[in-house]
């Protein structure tokens, strides 16, 4: 999605970029952080702030009229990484039927993405252009997906992809209104992120469950990446160990409601 919160934790980062938007993205979250402190309280007491049981995206239809997400994807190529795009191309149309069946369980339409755009470079995405150092990104406007095809690991852009493909979920069930009728700080964004890793994760245990794993384990183990940069992105995705968290959740529930980020406390959601 657009903004400052989408780059994924599995590709190597280029930390030139990350420097450089640094200053303007920590005067950001001075000023997230001041709204923050002064709405909290009152969305707590009102019982409608994210965490809360009864705020709308945590009681979402979803979670309770949908059943497993996904099954088999007959269309994927045998050897995922002979052709990067190939496999991502296949894995599109898997996920749109996937979703589709999914919604419809709840009298949900899904509509597929507007495109799915597989870039060289972060300029030939629909959004995101001079945000950020992503894998992936989706832009809510347009409903565009964008994943870098990069480096040789085709199923960590698939994920990639599956993590975009579910922010596009949440755009299209509401889930998650993306441009903010809940208000927008770092615990919300980090709600948004780590659901996105559990419905990919949940679409994708049924296509490639021995490479889920692995990647699983690689995100709980974090990035490596320095701590300036590491600091950042855990504020706006969860730590690693979150994100496996709800990895894990995703594939051994496999269903919408095994990831609702928005009805678990605050310290799951770290
Ligand atoms: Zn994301």
């Amino acid at each position: 999605m657009a903004g400052p919160r989408d780059w994924e934790a599995y590709e190597p980062r280029r930390p030139g970029m990350v420097r450089r938007v640094l200053p303007t993205l920590l005067a950001f979250a001075v000023i997230i952080g001041g709204l923050a402190y002064l709405g909290g309280d009152l969305r707590e007491l009102l019982g409608t702030a994210p965490g809360s049981p009864r705020s709308a995206a945590a009681t979402h239809r979803l979670y309770q009229e949908t059943g497993p997400v996904g099954g088999r994807c007959g269309t994927l190529p045998e050897d995922l990484d002979a052709d990067a795009r190939t496999s991502l191309k296949a894995l599109a149309g898997c996920l749109d039927r996937m979703w589709a069946a999914t919604l419809e369980q709840a009298g949900i339409d899904y509509e597929p993405p507007e495109e799915v755009r597989l870039v060289d470079a972060p300029e030939e995405a629909e959004c995101g252009i001079d945000d950020y150092d992503w894998a992936g990104i989706y832009c809510p406007g347009p409903r565009v997906v964008n994943v870098l095809v990069e480096g040789e690991r085709a199923f960590s852009m698939m994920f990639t992809l599956a993590h975009e493909y579910a922010h596009h979920v949440q755009e299209v069930s509401g889930i998650a209104d993306q441009r903010g009728s809940e208000t927008f700080d770092e615990a919300w964004s980090r709600r948004l992120e780590l659901q996105a890793d559990c419905l990919a994760a949940a679409t994708l245990r049924g296509v490639a469950p021995r490479r889920l794993e692995d990647l699983r384990l690689l995100a709980g183990r974090g990035s490596g990446a320095d701590e300036g940069v590491e600091a950042g992105y855990r504020q706006s995705h969860g730590s690693g160990a979150s994100s496996a968290e709800w990895m894990r959740r995703g594939q051994e529930g496999g269903t919408v409601g095994s990831c609702n980020t928005w009805a678990a406390p605050a310290e799951r959601v770290s």
